[in-house]
Formats: C-alpha cells, sequence, structure tokens
C-alpha cells in the first residue's frame, strides 16, 4: 500500500530495530504493541503514551489498518459472515461463530486456495496471495470491535473478546506457515491476546512436511486435519494433496505430532453419501483412529456444492456414528452453522467482479 508495511505484521524485535532506525527508543516496540493488540486501537493519535513525532514516524512508515469491511451477513443461528477487501482489492471471508456465550472465529489464511479440494469453493478462486500476520489478526480483532460495539461479553472473561480462533476459513494455513505461526505467537503472548494453546486450532489438508515443521517450531496450536476418507483411491479423488502425501504419509506425520506434543489431532471427516458414509468406511475409520490418541469430528456435506456429490440421509449418519462409537472411538458430529449465509465448512469463497461474496 503506497510502499508502507503492515504494523501489526512485525514481530517485537523488528519494531524495535525500526524504532533503532528512525532514532526512537525500543521500549516504545512493547507500548506500541500494547496498543494495537491488546486495546486494539483504531487510530494512531488514540496512542496517548507515543509522541505527536513518532506516531507520524509510524504514519509515514506503517498502515495501521488493512481491511475494508464490504459486507456483514448474519445467520438465524447467530453465525456472521464478514467480507473484508484486502489493500490490494482483493477479498476474504471471516466468520463467527457465537456458542454458549463463547466466539469461535474461523479465520482465513490466504487469498483463495491452491489445494483443490472437490467439495470446497475457496478451490475454484484458485490461489491469489498469502495473507500477511498483520491482515490474520486484524480479522480477529475487527470481531472484537464488533463485539464491542454491540456490548456483547463472553462467558469466559466478561470481554468484549473472542474465545476461540480456527484457521479454517480461505486457505491452507499451512502453506502460509511463517505468517500463520508469527500470528499465534502474538496471540498467545500472555502480554497482548493471552490466548491459550488449546483455543487456537489450524486445519489443514494434509502438507506432510509443514505437520513436522509446525511441530520443529512448537507454533502454540492444536492441530486438525482433513482427513475426509479412509483410503487413497477416495481421498485422492475429492483432495488431490492425497496424491503427493497419501494417507500412510500423513498418519506418521501426525503420530510424530502426536509423540512430540503430547496432544492430540483432530481427524474432520465430511459425510458424503454413498462415498464417506458407509459402513465400509466406518470400519476403515476405526482401523485408523482407534489405534490413535485422536478424535474425529464428522460434518455432512453441505449439499449442493458439487453437482456430483450427495449428502446423506439422517438415517446413514446415525449409522455411520452408531458403527464407529460402538468401537470407543471418540466421534462427534458439528452442527453445520451458518449455512444460510454460506458460511459453513467449504462454502467460503468470494466470486471476483461481483457485488457480493456467493
Ligand atoms: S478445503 Fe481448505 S485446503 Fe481444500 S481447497 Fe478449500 S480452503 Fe483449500
Amino acid at each position: 500500500m503506497n510502499g508502507l508495511h503492515n504494523i501489526k505484521s512485525l514481530t517485537l524485535d523488528e519494531l524495535k530495530t525500526w524504532l533503532k532506525s528512525v532514532g526512537e527508543k525500543p521500549f516504545r516496540a512493547e507500548q506500541i504493541q500494547n496498543w494495537l493488540f491488546r486495546n486494539q486501537v483504531e487510530n494512531v493519535e488514540e496512542m496517548v503514551n507515543i509522541s505527536p513525532s513518532l506516531q507520524s514516524k509510524m504514519k509515514e512508515a506503517f498502515y495501521i489498518h488493512s481491511l475494508t469491511e464490504e459486507l456483514k451477513k448474519e445467520s438465524v443461528d447467530g453465525t456472521i459472515k464478514w467480507l473484508f477487501k484486502t489493500y490490494d482489492n482483493h477479498y476474504i471471508e471471516t466468520v463467527m461463530i457465537p456458542t454458549n456465550g463463547r466466539f469461535s472465529v474461523c479465520v482465513s489464511t490466504q487469498i483463495g486456495c491452491a489445494m483443490n479440494c472437490s467439495f470446497c469453493r475457496t478451490a475454484k478462486m484458485g490461489f491469489i496471495r498469502n495473507l500477511e500476520a498483520g491482515e490474520i489478526l486484524e480479522e480477529i480483532i475487527r470481531v472484537n470491535w464488533h463485539l464491542k460495539k454491540a456490548g456483547i461479553l463472553n462467558v469466559e472473561n466478561n470481554q468484549a473478546e473472542v474465545t476461540n480462533i480456527i484457521f479454517m476459513g480461505m486457505g491452507e494455513p499451512l502453506n502460509n506457515l511463517e505468517n500463520v505461526h508469527r500470528t499465534c505467537c502474538t496471540l498467545h503472548n500472555q502480554k497482548l491476546f493471552n490466548m491459550g494453546r488449546k483455543r487456537m486450532t489450524i486445519s489443514t489438508s494434509g502438507v506432510v512436511p509443514k505437520i513436522k515443521e509446525l511441530v520443529d517450531r512448537n507454533t502454540p496450536c492444536c492441530l486438525a486435519v482433513s482427513l475426509n476418507s479412509t483410503n487413497n483411491e477416495q481421498r485422492s479423488a475429492v483432495m488431490p494433496v492425497n496424491k503427493t502425501w497419501p494417507i500412510e504419509k500423513l498418519l506418521e506425520a501426525t503420530d510424530e505430532y502426536t509423540k512430540r506434543t503430547d496432544n492430540y489431532v483432530t481427524f474432520e471427516f465430511v459425510l458424503i453419501k454413498g462415498t464417506t458414509c458407509t459402513k465400509e468406511t466406518a470400519k476403515e475409520l476405526i482401523r485408523i483412529c482407534a489405534p490413535r490418541r485422536c478424535k474425529v469430528n464428522a460434518i455432512a456435506l453441505n449439499d449442493g456444492d458439487d453437482p456430483h456429490l450427495e449428502a446423506p440421509s439422517t438415517e446413514e449418519v446415525d449409522q455411520f456414528l452408531e458403527i464407529v462409537r460402538a468401537a470407543n472411538v471418540q466421534i462427534t458430529m458439528r452442527n453445520p452453522r451458518g449455512r444460510d449465509i454460506l458460511a459453513a465448512c467449504g462454502q467460503l469463497a468470494y466470486k471476483q467482479g461481483t457485488a457480493e461474496s456467493c
């Protein structure tokens, strides 16, 4: 944006280096981050303990906001979806899901996505670019602004703050790991967002080398994997990533994740009629999950997302769950949220050149 940088993307050390370069004291970095991420101010002028001359230097070098709100849609179930325009005129979507006084935010990490999963609308946009850490953090801050303006407090600490973050909006988070890692570290920082590791979940389609990198970096987050099928032929048909990293390689990586982090993995599983929601698949899912520390998060396909795929009936879903539960595999059926505003899993996308998100 006119050669300016996103100030929210900088780490504390990067901000200190910049302050030194413009003849300012490095300790101002903590104060500035406090204003950005704790007080979540809307303007530099609100940073009252920052001198007007430093405020001017900041405005010459950085922009504070990089997103503009284009649309906000509210579902009958309280889910809200925002359409944000980026500084370079692209569009991303962010979803807030309220549940019993807690607020989860599903953030986008890329504009579009290159993974081409057949059940996903974002895939149809293609890949445009990675979001910066500052842009991802701004998605969350803007939801906090909404809660604050509406006077809505969470039940956890009685603040107008989101309580959980899910990296499951547009994009493959592990293909943008540097920025996602920076985002998680800022969220986890006790002096800033103070969000516990268990409150942040990165959901991947299965980019195996990046799962290992996530462990090496010790990114403060939980891991969810979109498994969606139990055999390679089926999985490759809906998720092309499986052709590069088949299920065996994926499970090796999640086993290593579990061993090294002592966290369980959540397997996301989309139930599709005649394909993944069958008795045979339920038995294969047991074979995969029973020996592992994991849980399964199942969701029925969004009907109409793909003309070649069909949502299962309630009876088929119930039968699937019964078989899996009988083997003591922990499985929960996720309630689709925000379907009427196309905010549910796999429904996020923006039709470039139109006035509305699709
Ligand atoms: S499901 Fe996720 S990884 Fe797959 S195409 Fe959609 S956004 Fe990308």
